[in-house]
């Protein structure tokens, strides 16, 4: 070759991680050698320089695989001169990857990366750290750990670290918290030496709606891959789809021949002509440009050629084990949440009734306190054995001078006889608020959440705390709405709030790969903020303490709807 090329083929390595991957025959984990045939998409996302970037997609999209390449190529090349965190959501899943894919991608490429490779020196090729020329790759199980006092909580495995670039591979399975510490890490970059230039990646099987990739998601500019098709026609499969997903699929007329030669027997129709268009010429286009900070991309088994769009349309149309989830998050790359996992406020709404929020209640009355910095308060009786009448909520604002004093106030004006708040994160004011209220002759019960559900809910005498398990009292509250078991306030700005509130969670299930275990966890979701529903838990929870209420005008309603039945 003569030399003149020899430079352009160098140019072009150094540039872009593809070319370099693809020229130097890099070969994979799996053993199969880097190619963008067929994955044509992958080539701009591993040559984009957006300060971030998220991957919401279905299963085998190969996103994990271009992006550790792309680290390697910026370490190899002296882009990332102060090294890259790449971010698991737990030591065992980040010791699982060192060995099924670093080693291997290690052993199968000796001259191309193994070269780089600095072994020696303090713990450079240790599982967690590999040293690439001058620049560490961190790779980490990113969990929040208590610190010792137990009141606040830490991300143990990134601190003391500082990087030019993070990549926190299944976002969905890390807590919230970790996404800002990461950034943290990230204040002192500089990629290609330039101060300030950084990248964190975020890449995700969506799970539930509004949370963990989702939500990252919906702030991006939310990438497509449009096909191009020979009628000079662009489609895009992943929005043709859930409009009306019998015209985006089309099925060719052999079927069954097709079938038997392992061919796909169906396909992406193309909007202007009608006819197959495959996914191979394309382009991402934006559909929410004023987001352009955060480049995201979504993909789907629509745009993979392993995947047969016709099995696809079966799938959605008749879900394997009735799992319609699974296929719309792990198939199609999108988020969802039925019902059953997340409340509507809808469903909340519909517990509305005409009622005002009173001044006062001749009780007895019980409370659920959220003892966040501002109290939100959730006042009501019990009606039945497991049926409430919500009498006012409250959210204060202003407590910073008089702590729970508010509180006691209401304790008196609504006969609040038994009360739960939690003990944390202000365990002292609490501890006081608790010795308080028994002058009103209010019993307080500080509420510990636990993840065990050997016990829904125990009430400690000598303690004054009630230990409640999370997981069920979520459940109870869920329950309790959807079916209308709880009468709420009139419809105003602050019983809207509530409701807004009670459908910030969202019940998701947590599989932990080392104990081989499924765990459901209540998480929160939209802006986060689930005081309200908090303190409809702690109410609950209070309510088993009081008996009925004997409100007189409650009584007289079920009197006046029970004659109205015997008319019939
Ligand atoms: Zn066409």
């Amino acid at each position: 070759m003569p030399s003149d090329d020899l430079k352009q083929v160098e140019l072009m390595c150094a540039s872009h991680a593809a070319y370099w991957a693809k020229a130097n025959r890099i070969r994979l984990s799996n053993g199969q050698l880097f190619s963008t045939e067929g994955r044509e998409y992958q080539v701009p996302f591993m040559r984009d320089e957006a300060p971030e970037k998220c991957y919401m997609k279905a299963t085998g999209c190969g996103v994990s695989d271009a992006e550790i390449l792309e680290c390697l190529h910026g370490m190899i090349y002296g882009r990332y001169r102060q090294g890259v965190l790449y971010g698991f959501p737990n030591d065992g899943d980040m010791m699982d990857y060192s060995k099924t894919r670093w080693t291997p991608l290690i052993q199968f490429n000796p001259a191309q990366i193994g070269k780089h490779l600095t072994i020696g020196g303090k713990k450079t090729d240790a599982a967690d750290v590999k040293r690439i020329r001058n620049a560490n790759l961190y790779l980490r199980g990113l969990r929040m750990m208590p610190t010792a006092d137990g009141e606040s909580r830490q991300s143990v495995a990134a601190t003391g670290i500082h990087v030019d670039k993070a990549v926190l591979d299944e976002t969905d399975q890390m807590e919230e918290e970790i996404i800002g510490k990461v950034r943290g890490r990230l204040s002192n970059a500089r990629i290609d030496g330039v101060r300030g230039k950084s990248q964190i990646v975020y890449i995700g099987n969506p799970s539930d709606e509004d949370r963990g990739i989702d939500s990252l998601w919906q702030g991006s500019d939310q990438r497509y891959w449009y096909r191009k098709c020979e009628c000079g026609g662009w489609t895009c499969a992943e929005l043709e789809f859930f409009e009306d997903p019998e015209k985006c699929v089309g099925m060719y007329p052999d079927r069954i021949s097709r079938m038997e030669n392992f061919q796909p027997t169906g396909y992406v129709r193309c909007t202007k002509c009608g006819k197959p268009v495959g996914q191979r010429v394309g382009r991402w286009v934006p559909t929410k440009k004023e987001n352009s900070r955060r480049h995201g991309f979504n993909w789907s088994y629509l745009t993979s050629e392993n995947q047969d769009p016709a099995h696809i349309l079966h799938c959605y149309r008749h879900p394997p084990e009735n799992n319609i989830g699974d296929v719309i998050r792990l198939m199609l790359g999108r988020a969802y949440s039925s019902t059953d996992e997340k409340l509507r406020k809808e469903s909340v709404y519909a517990c509305c009734s005409l009622d005002g929020m009173p001044d006062s209640h001749d009780g007895p009355c019980a409370m659920g306190v959220d003892n966040d910095d501002n109290k939100h308060v959730v006042i009501g009786v019990r009606t039945g054995p497991e049926t409430y009448k919500l009498v006012r909520v409250f959210a204060l604002n202003d407590v910073t001078q008089n702590r729970f004093g508010q509180i006691l106030d209401l304790i008196q004006r609504y006969r609040v006889k038994s009360c739960v708040t939690d003990l944390r994160p202000n365990a002292d004011s609490a501890r006081e608020f608790q010795r308080a209220a028994i002058r009103y002759g209010c019993r307080v019960w500080l509420c510990e959440y636990t993840e065990s559900p050997l016990q829904d809910c125990n009430f400690i005498d000598n303690s004054g705390i009630v230990k409640v398990y999370r997981t069920g009292i979520f459940d109870t509250t869920h329950r309790v709405i959807m079916n209308s078991q709880i009468v709420l306030p009139r419809r105003n700005k602050l019983i809207d709030d509530f409701a807004q509130q009670c459908c910030n969670c969202v019940k998701s299930k947590e599989i932990d790969k080392r104990k081989r275990t499924v765990v459901f966890r209540y998480k929160k979701t939209g802006n986060g903020n689930d005081h309200f529903r908090n303190a409809l838990n702690y109410f609950v929870v209070a309510a088993s303490k009081v008996g009925r209420s004997r409100d007189r005008r409650f009584e007289l309603a079920n009197k006046d709807c029970v004659m109205d039945y015997s008319v019939i």
